[in-house]
């Protein structure tokens, strides 16, 4: 491979520590329900709305990062069976360039267009 693979995987190091603190950060921000409940009598209604979004903007954060934990580990142990590099579906390389932008990628992109396709008829 032309590139340098050591780099990318020194990336993905970071990359999975800093999403693990992210974690740790947003499970550690979570607060009672009750504890912001107080002292606000009126618009019950209203505040249990913002909560509601509040824990759906929270949960899609989590998932996210999550997700993006989950995708920078797989490049990672791809890289302990030496298969770092090859997409998950076809097995053919992926583009170089590709891996430079988004070290995690594990799809070609046309496996990946595929797959997005399905996604959507789903
Ligand atoms: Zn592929």
């Amino acid at each position: 491979m032309s590139f340098n693979v050591d780099l990318l995987r020194s990336h993905l190091e970071s990359e999975q520590e800093h999403l693990a603190h992210e974690l740790e950060q947003l499970k550690a921000s979570v607060r009672p329900a009750d504890e912001r409940r107080e002292g606000s009598p009126f618009g019950k209604r209203e505040e249990e709305a913002t909560e509601t979004a509040e824990l759906e903007t929270r949960l899609g954060l989590e998932k996210r990062i999550r997700d993006q934990l989950a995708a920078v580990e797989h490049a990672l142990s791809k890289f302990e069976k030496g298969t770092y590099g090859l997409c998950d579906i076809c097995g053919q390389p992926i583009d170089p360039a590709r891996l430079e932008a988004l070290p995690q990628a594990s799809l070609c992109l046309n496996c990946k267009a595929s797959q997005a396709k399905d996604a959507k008829g789903k």
